[in-house]
């Protein structure tokens, strides 16, 4: 996977104080899809983290930094599945940042606690304009609740933003799949009216974030047994729900992500 990684940089919000990092992923070309197409386009994703877990990773890359060479691999303190991948240094010129399986480090991070941590796909609509079409701008506001919370509580987590509007198929093929929605299609049909399937979401990326953290474990906020799948494939995941309440306008679209995306619900 080429992933670029930015410095950190504080952030405070009005759910608490966080630290950001982005990392800019540049797509393969998908083969028989236009090279303009939103699938192929460089994607930048957020990756929001409490105070207290970015101290950690701090110190971690501190501990790898004066230690470089150090084999921990077999120390008592080493967290057993990632135990042995290697940690990288956070620095902002870093190319070619790809899932390892070499090097004999150990980062100690996580041994003490898990992290909580949501994976939340990008929803314009949602998040920033306050739609009630769906449920992600409430889902999105109660990870940070629930984060921040932690955080105070002497645990804490992060925020994983994917920039994957609309399930995948981006902005613009969202409005048109919103219009289908206004002849009466619900969610999973109108994708499909526009070819493309029910979820086009990649959780690859999660991957190699949680990697580049050395994070083996986390408590993982959401409803979508889909992603508790895919990111079961890098990490140990316990499965906390995120609960909101429904309204007028999306009763529907939380009833066919119950019935057919099979939502925890
Ligand atoms: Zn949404």
């Amino acid at each position: 996977m080429d992933l670029d990684i930015s410095t950190q940089a504080k952030l405070p919000t009005r759910f608490g104080d966080f630290v950001i990092q982005s990392f800019l992923q540049k797509s393969p070309q998908k083969e028989n899809v236009p090279q303009a197409h939103f699938a192929n386009q460089p994607k930048e994703h957020l990756v929001v983290l409490s105070e207290n877990i970015a101290k950690i990773l701090a110190q971690n890359l501190q501990n790898f930094e004066q230690n470089p060479k150090q084999d921990f691999a077999n120390k008592d303190f080493c967290v057993q599945d990632f135990s042995k991948q290697d940690f990288k240094k956070v620095d902002s010129s870093q190319k070619d940042f790809g899932i390892t399986d070499s090097p004999n480090v150990c980062q100690k991070t996580f041994s003490d606690f898990v992290p909580l941590l949501r994976v939340h796909s990008e929803c314009l609509t949602g998040d920033v304009f306050g739609s009630q079409k769906c449920d992600c701008g409430g889902e999105l506001a109660l990870a940070m609740q629930k984060i921040a919370q932690s955080d105070k509580e002497g645990r804490g987590g992060l925020l994983i933003y994917l920039r994957q509007e609309g399930r995948g198929i981006g902005l613009f093929n969202k409005v048109n799949a919103y219009a289908l929605q206004d002849k009466g299609y619900d969610t999973v049909e109108a994708n499909i009216a526009l070819g493309f399937s029910s979820d086009d979401r990649d959780y690859a990326i999660v991957g190699g974030i949680l990697e580049y953290y050395g994070i083996g474990e986390v408590e993982l906020l959401t409803n979508n047994p889909k992603k508790i799948e895919a990111i079961s494939r890098f990490v140990r995941v316990k499965r906390s729900e995120i609960i909101i309440e429904a309204n007028k306008h999306n009763q529907k679209y939380l009833a066919t992500k119950k019935a057919k995306l099979g939502h925890l619900l």
